[in-house]
Parts: structure tokens; C-alpha cells; sequence
């Protein structure tokens, strides 16, 4: 099929989602070249337009505004950072505060993401930020040489393929996706998405990092050789070193990562410098603050904040996604203006507790892991304070590890009672969405 029918199609999915990604994306393809400064001048004037935009419709905002006489004929991004903090907790607790009153003028839907406890989290979403959002996928996956149009093999769970049905089946036809569930992971489907692969002329993939990782696994423990894909994207977990390198090395190419918080509005995705994920930041302002609240310099840790500055519908402002990441301003050698994302840790939820109730994060156990080769895939699971599980699947049973230096190791550095390794094939437990989690923290907050 001709490249030019394969963008028509796309142009009727745009269509049929009701976005318009498509101009997006053009758009966006132009603006990354723009410096950082010119880039920023964007952010100023739009989040002027956001924060006219909240005064008169969204009552939180309202409220807050008159209350303190707040002067907004000049908003700066400095001013930005005076206003209060948001999370899924106070947006859940007063919805229709945050709502604004005219947002079905902007076109706006319902959509859900994952939230903690693994209950979704609903909110609204303008048409323009829902076109925005795509627009800044496909820039992401474009960086990694995809053209619209092209076919994608997509394996994910809920927040990508939210169902098989006949008008899903129809929407992934006219994106030239070729859908995998994520969920089903057992030998016979990834024999046969393998096959796919191969037998339909597939160059891209699209997926959840630890799905891209085990069927990349399994493709090398069988010898299945001959899928050689142009790249992966992986997406929406955190991708781990070892992630990466057997993925490029089962299926013969780069992998390309991307972080996206569609509740924060924003998208970050690797260029081919593969030196950190490019912030879409004509959509979102992103602010890095320590615990105490204040912004930390470029390249430190800190909680990761987004505002985004499109959503008209339920606009989000300075809103904590419950990620730890760390961001440079530095010029990438890609020459895109755009600032990056260093790294990212997982979610607050991905923390374990100790005896003594300290919040230590599960990335502690991918440093453990650094050099041991026998471990395929692992999950630390917490279902009372101090006291942890770690399941884990090894390459060769043969080969213990020695998981007596690792529990020695542990309780040297942190304060654990117990903690237990267990030697397990598929004990994995994964998200309601099909994602692979490396904590499962079961304690109640
Ligand atoms: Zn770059």
C-alpha cells in the first residue's frame, strides 16, 4: 500500500478520534528547532492566556485570585510558581472546582489514567490538548524515523489499546497499528506477535517497556532470530538499562524511550543522541522542586511538576504527576531547543517502607541488580512495613544467585526485619492497565 493511502487512513483516525493531530504534528515537527528562549517566550504567552482563561471560568481560580488581589495583567513564570500545588487527591476531591464552566466549548471528553491503588484517575480533556498530546507522540516516534502513515506494532495494555471490538479494530486499521496485548504474554502469543513481526513487514514498535523487554527475552531464550525492527518506543514504565540493551539486541535496532503524563499534559521523548527525553514544551511548563517546595538547579532530583498550558477543560496547574526525575536546559547535540528530561523515577508509589516507616524507592533494587546476570525479571512486593518479597526470575534455574548477600546487603543499608527472595516463573503481578510494576506496595496509606 502507498504511503500517501496510509496517511489518508491516519487522517480518517485523526478524524474519527476527533482530534486534529495531524496539524499538530506539523507544527510541532517545526517548533522543536526553536531555541530554548524562543520556546519559553511561548510558554510566557500562553500560560498568560491560561491563567485569563482560569480567572473567569474555573471557580477554583475564582476563588483564589479575588482572594488575594492578584494582579494577572502581567503573569510571569516566576509568578507561576507562587500558585498552590495540585495532585490526583485534590483534583478528585473537588472535580467541579476545577472544571471549567464553559469546558464543553473546548470539546472536552472523559479520560482515565492510572491512578494509585490502582483505581483510575478520571479528568477532562480539551480536543485541543487531546490533538496536542498525539501531535507529540508521533514527534517522539518520528525521532526515531517513523513517518505517518507507517506501520506500528502496538504492545501495551489499557492506556494504549483500550479494547478489541469492531470500531477499535477499525480505529487501529486506519492508524496501521497492529495491536498486542500486553496482558497475554504466554508462549503462544508471543510466538505468533514475533511471526508478526517478521511476516508483515513491521519497522516499528510501540510499547510498554517491560512488555518490549519479555517478548525481546523470549525471541533470544528460543533463537528466534530474523525480527529486525528500524526502532522500538517504549513507553509508560520506567525503561531500565537492561531493558534497553536486550531489546536492541533481539530485535536488531535503537530503542527510543518516552515518558508521557497525558493528565499533565506533557510528552518527552528520546532524539538520537539518547542523552535524556526531550520535554514537549509547547504544551507544558516543567518545574523540578525539592521536598520543602523550592525549585532545585538544573540536573538535581527533585519531584517533577507540570503545568499544562492547553487544556482548557480541566486545566491542570502545578500539578504533582508523583514522579522524581531531574531536567537540563543544556543545548542537546541534536539541536532540538527543546529542554530535557535527564531520567525519570517511577511513581511515589513505587516506594517500599522500611521498619521505621522511611520511603525507600524500588529503583535501590535495579543498583542491587546492577551486575548480576542471572536475573531476568524481578518484583519486590510489601505488604507490611519492614518486611519485603522478592520475586524473582532467572535465566538459568541452575545458577542461584546469592540471594544471602543480597538480603545481607539490604538490611545493611536499610532499615528491613526481613527480607526473603523468592525464585518464581511467573508470580509477576501486573497493573489493572497490563503494566509490569517492580514495587507492589499493598501497605494503606
Ligand atoms: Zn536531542
Amino acid at each position: 500500500m502507498s504511503g500517501n493511502l496510509n496517511y489518508l487512513k491516519l487522517k480518517l483516525g485523526d478524524f474519527l478520534r476527533k482530534t486534529d493531530a495531524v496539524s499538530e504534528y506539523h507544527e510541532l515537527i517545526n517548533s522543536q528547532w526553536r531555541t530554548n528562549v524562543e520556546l519559553e517566550d511561548v510558554q510566557r504567552e500562553k500560560l498568560q492566556l491560561l491563567i485569563n482563561h482560569v480567572v473567569k471560568n474555573v471557580p477554583y481560580y475564582q476563588d483564589y485570585f479575588n482572594e488575594r488581589h492578584i494582579d494577572i495583567e502581567e503573569f510571569s513564570l516566576l509568578d507561576l510558581k507562587e500558585l498552590p500545588l495540585i495532585n490526583k487527591e485534590i483534583l478528585n476531591s473537588k472535580k467541579d472546582d476545577f472544571t471549567a464552566e464553559n469546558h464543553e466549548s473546548y470539546g472536552s471528553s472523559w479520560k482515565s489514567t492510572g491512578g494509585s491503588s490502582g483505581k483510575p484517575f478520571r479528568f477532562l480533556l480539551s480536543k485541543n490538548a487531546h490533538s496536542i498530546m498525539w501531535g507529540n507522540i508521533w514527534r517522539g516516534w518520528n525521532a526515531a524515523g517513523y513517518k505517518l502513515g507507517d506501520k506500528v506494532a502496538v504492545l501495551a495494555g489499557d492506556s494504549l489499546l483500550g479494547g478489541f471490538d469492531f470500531k477499535r479494530y477499525v480505529y487501529y486499521q486506519t492508524m496501521n497499528w497492529i495491536p498486542m496485548s500486553s496482558f497475554k504474554m504466554d508462549e503462544t502469543s508471543m510466538e505468533k506477535y514475533l511471526h508478526q513481526l517478521k511476516d508483515e513487514n513491521v519497522q516499528f514498535m510501540y510499547a510498554y517497556a517491560s512488555a518490549a523487554y519479555e517478548l525481546a527475552s523470549y525471541a533470544l531464550k528460543h533463537d528466534i532470530e530474523g525480527v529486525k525492527l528500524q526502532s522500538v518506543i517504549t513507553t509508560s514504565e520506567v525503561l531500565l538499562p537492561r531493558y534497553r540493551t536486550t531489546i536492541e539486541k533481539a530485535f536488531n535496532c535503537k530503542v527510543y524511550d518516552q515518558y508521557g503524563a497525558n493528565d499533565g499534559g506533557v510528552t518527552c521523548f528520546e532524539c538520537n543522541q539518547h542523552e535524556g527525553l526531550h520535554i514537549g514544551s509547547e504544551r507544558c511548563i516543567v518545574e523540578i522542586i525539592d521536598d520543602q517546595g523550592n525549585p532545585v538547579p538544573d540536573g538535581e532530583e527533585g519531584r517533577i511538576i507540570l503545568t499544562d498550558l492547553d487544556n482548557y477543560a480541566m486545566p491542570f496547574i502545578r500539578y504533582e504527576v508523583g514522579d522524581i526525575g531531574a531536567i537540563t536546559h543544556e543545548e542537546c547535540k541534536c539541536g532540538r531547543g527543546l529542554p530535557r528530561l535527564l531520567y525519570i523515577k517511577g511513581r511515589e508509589r513505587d516506594f517500599i517502607m522500611d521498619k521505621e516507616g522511611s520511603k525507600i524507592h524500588g529503583a535501590i533494587f535495579t543498583q542491587l541488580f546492577k551486575n548480576e546476570e542471572n536475573i531476568e525479571q524481578f518484583q519486590v512486593k510489601q505488604s507490611e512495613i519492614g518486611k519485603i518479597d522478592v520475586y524473582v526470575r532467572l535465566f538459568m534455574q541452575e545458577k542461584t544467585p546469592d540471594f544471602a548477600r543480597y538480603a545481607e546487603k539490604l538490611k545493611e543499608q536499610y532499615k528491613f526485619e526481613s527480607v526473603e527472595f523468592i525464585i518464581s516463573e511467573n508470580d509477576f503481578v501486573k497493573t489493572s492497565g497490563g503494566k509490569h510494576k517492580i514495587v507492589i506496595n499493598e501497605i494503606e496509606s
